[in-house]
């Protein structure tokens, strides 16, 4: 999936969960390419986490999570390495990181350049 920018921590679960169904199949308890067959592999992109009441200059905050973008290194180019969420300052966020959930899921094939 490409990775995302200016979208709500909502819309951004939704987008991967939405883009996980579309291409993944399961295999023996790890999500393959459903087009190749071939392993996922996951960037761990930095979002940077924006204010919305100014959605158009991508001010905000200075906080930075990072989100594990999944793709297949076979069919797609590689997600870029940043982009950005667009929540109120002071949101409740998912944590510094979710790559750990999303190594689960995909299998050893995570990718670790430019961890
Ligand atoms: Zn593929
Ligand atoms: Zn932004």
């Amino acid at each position: 999936m490409k990775t995302p920018e200016r979208v709500t921590l909502e819309e951004f679960s939704r987008l991967r969960l939405d883009w996980i169904a579309a291409h993944c199949r399961d295999q023996e308890g790890f999500q393959v390419c459903r087009k190749c067959g071939g392993n996922l592999e996951i960037v761990g992109a930095y979002m940077s986490v924006h204010d919305p009441r100014f959605a158009e200059a991508c001010a905000g905050s200075g906080k930075v999570l990072r989100l594990a973008i999944p793709f297949c290194p076979r069919c797609e180019a590689q997600p870029a390495q940043q982009g950005c969420i667009h929540e109120p300052a002071g949101a409740h966020l998912l944590g510094e990181s979710d790559l750990d959930n999303y190594r689960d899921l995909f299998g050893p094939s995570f990718f670790t350049k430019g961890a």
